[in-house]
């Protein structure tokens, strides 16, 4: 089976290098039928034949420009779940990339702004800004040079279901923030909420630079009902209940990331604990899952163990928590120590009978994969995103192969194969492209 899968790969491969070696030639459609008989082509005006299959032509989107960078962001939020309203305070240690920068542009979508100031020494200064309900355009007090690292504090407040709506087959909605049953009236629901960063939308809850080019160091306090759990990146550094009965919990994540890995969840949740080599390991579940976590996710602690020697690069972050959250609009996230999982990992006794490699456990190593290709190492922009996906699906190759054998990953070598020639019917693009029509399309 292996070797008919790898020959088959092969044929693949030299019928594709073959079109495309001719896709730009003026062959005659004859000519071109007889050395790839199985591409159907469509004679354009100029006469030149060109493969019917080929991808319509799409912009080129290049990586973002580096004017300033995003060094560090320190948030506080509190939530109005009434309204489902973020509502938000940013400190933004920033400095210019390269030139002198006088102005600075955010990412915020959809937001009500309500002052922009520089922070101070002596004192803070209200900036000059004009806001188009997409990106912040601040004037700054003078031009700053690269070793000149400035703060910009933004107090505003998030509206993520007052945005347009988009969305990918990837990732079915992009606002960024989610309220889940927020005002109680779904029974057997709980009230939760979580954010979706990738690719653009954390910048639909707070002020940021949002594109993968930037890397960030993170403080983020979050003040909830005492009631509730929540999760974020990094350490949780401080957790302090205050006098109207709710608590303020700080996370604080020292290494830099991307700004589409930052995230938070707050809800009713049972946190099982596990340790790798000193490092809290944390599975955030339903209570009534509470008694499964770790069989869940308990496989987690090995692949550390796993990926940090075959990669020769221990896994470098804080910690590493998971936690499965209701009506998620993927399959699951690598945001930095915190992945999400829809709720359908969280397994009963029973459900767990019938759990197969190829769901829960290759999606956890996958995630955790992420860590080093997509958190670690960062594409520079969307077109490379076919880099990330690539090896954290590896991944689930070489665990199978580790953890269970040849066949196993033999198995699932065939069906990423089978379902990488089924997508060649109607899709034939470069992994790596620096043309396309939407970024969301880039989950290859
Ligand atoms: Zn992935």
């Amino acid at each position: 089976m292996r070797y008919s899968v790898c020959a088959s790969f092969l044929w693949f491969g030299l019928v594709s290098f073959t079109a495309l070696g001719q896709s730009g030639s003026s062959k005659s459609k004859a000519a071109d039928k007889k050395t790839t008989p199985v591409v159907e082509t469509a004679p354009s005006a100029v006469g030149i034949t060109v493969p019917s299959w080929l991808p319509p032509e799409t912009p080129v989107q290049p990586a973002a420009p580096q004017l300033n960078d995003v060094v560090n962001t320190k948030l506080d939020v509190r939530f109005d779940w009434a309204k489902q309203y973020l509502l938000g305070t940013a400190v933004l240690t920033l400095r210019p990339h390269f030139y002198p920068q006088s102005t600075l542009v955010l990412d915020a979508k959809g937001f009500d702004i309500k002052a922009v100031q520089l922070v101070g020494e002596k004192g803070d200064k209200l900036l000059a800004y004009k806001y188009d309900k997409s990106q912040l355009f601040i004037t700054l007090d003078h031009a700053y040079t690269r070793d000149q690292p400035y703060q910009v504090r933004v107090n505003y407040v998030a509206k993520p279901n007052e945005l347009p709506q988009g969305g990918s087959a990837a990732i079915t909605s992009d606002k960024g923030l989610y309220f889940i049953n927020p005002l109680g009236l779904e029974p057997n629901k709980p009230r939760q909420i979580w954010t979706q960063g990738e690719t653009q939308s954390n910048s639909c809850w707070f002020p940021t630079i949002d594109h993968p080019n930037q890397r960030m160091t993170q403080e983020i306090s979050l003040t909830v009902d005492n009631q509730y759990k929540t999760l974020s990146n990094g350490l949780l550094v401080a957790s302090r209940k205050n006098a109207d009965g709710s608590r303020t919990d700080t996370w604080r994540q020292s290494l830099a990331a991307a700004p589409y890995l930052t995230m938070l969840a707050v809800g009713d949740f049972a946190v099982v604990s596990d340790t790798w080599r000193g490092k809290a390991v944390d599975y955030y579940v339903e209570p009534q899952y509470k008694n499964t976590a770790k069989a869940v996710f308990g496989h987690t602690p090995e692949m550390l163990d796993f990926y940090s020697k075959r990669l020769g690069i221990d896994f470098p972050w804080e910690k590493y928590a998971q936690i499965a959250v209701r009506d998620y609009v993927s399959g699951a996230m690598e945001n930095t120590t915190a992945t999400v999982h829809g709720n359908t990992i969280q397994a009963t006794t029973r459900e767990l009978i019938d759990n197969q490699y190829e769901g829960s456990e290759s999606t956890i190593a996958h995630e955790l994969f992420h860590h080093w290709f997509g958190d670690l190492v960062t594409c520079e922009s969307w077109s490379n995103l076919p880099l990330n996906e690539s090896f954290a699906n590896y991944s689930q190759y070489l665990w199978a192969e580790y953890k269970y054998g040849a066949d196993q990953a033999g198995l699932v070598q065939q069906h990423d194969l089978a379902a990488y020639l089924e997508e060649a019917n109607d899709k034939r693009e470069p992994l790596i492209r620096y043309h396309y029509a939407n970024r969301e399309d880039m989950f290859d």
